[in-house]
């Protein structure tokens, strides 16, 4: 990671360990030469960054998609809600402004592409096979089963799909990405390929990008 890009990524707001945004970089750098990325889940851009730096260094693009209104753990009252991120007219949390500017300060408008909406309906009119899926999107069991249903199969044989916040004792956080996770193995088309902290890889094994995986 370049020295400017990685000062960019820790002064982002977010949820992304500098170890793990390490690996996502590395995994993306490996990856993003052979087609387009798509992140599911932006908040603010920090993860973003750790994609965008490896797009620029392979001429790749990154896709990254949210309705920016915050899953249902940023809501006020929730553990993770920052009340500066709310829109006082609307009364609504509005992740888009902050985003468009750390894109920008961080100098990565070339490389990253916002997609702003939800990820059911993005995922329906999706036709671009992928050379990796980042899910970090809502983690509600029914918004993470929904990404891996609508993009996982996308990925091109060999593609990656990353998957964050796993973990598998339910006393260290949610359960929903380890089910995803799980969902992946078993379908037999993802072999595992590698783990640091919370953040898990799996390659795709079988199948054609847009064919259905289990
Ligand atoms: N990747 C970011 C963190 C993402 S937080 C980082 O590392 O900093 C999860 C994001 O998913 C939130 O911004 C929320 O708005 C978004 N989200 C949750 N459910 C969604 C859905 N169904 N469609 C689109 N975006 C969703
Ligand atoms: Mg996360």
């Amino acid at each position: 990671m370049p020295a400017d890009l990685l000062a960019h990524a820790r002064a982002a707001k977010g949820f992304m360990p500098e170890d793990e945004g390490a690996f996502l970089h590395a995994i993306a750098l490996e990856h993003l030469a052979d087609g387009p990325g798509l992140e599911v889940g932006t908040y603010c851009g920090k993860s973003a960054i750790y994609l965008g730096a490896a797009a620029r260094a392979v001429d790749g693009i990154v896709f990254t998609l949210d309705h920016h209104r915050g899953s249902e753990e940023n809501q006020a009252g929730w553990e993770h809600h920052d009340e500066t991120l709310v829109d006082a007219e609307l009364g609504r949390m509005d992740t888009l402004p902050v985003f468009r500017r750390t894109l920008a300060l961080a100098g990565l408008e070339d490389e990253v592409v916002a997609v702003v909406g939800r990820s059911t309906t993005v995922a329906a009119h999706w036709r671009s096979p992928l050379s990796l899926l980042f899910v970090d999107g809502g983690h509600a069991e029914v918004h993470a089963q929904n990404d891996y249903t609508g993009f996982a199969r996308w990925l091109m044989p060999g593609g990656a799909l990353v998957i964050h916040d796993v973990f598998e004792r339910p006393e260290d956080g949610g359960q929903a990405p380890f089910h995803v996770w799980q969902r992946a193995v078993a379908s037999g088309a993802f072999e595992p390929a590698g783990t640091v902290g919370s953040m898990r890889v799996l390659s795709r094994s079988s199948g054609t990008a847009g064919e259905h995986v289990g």
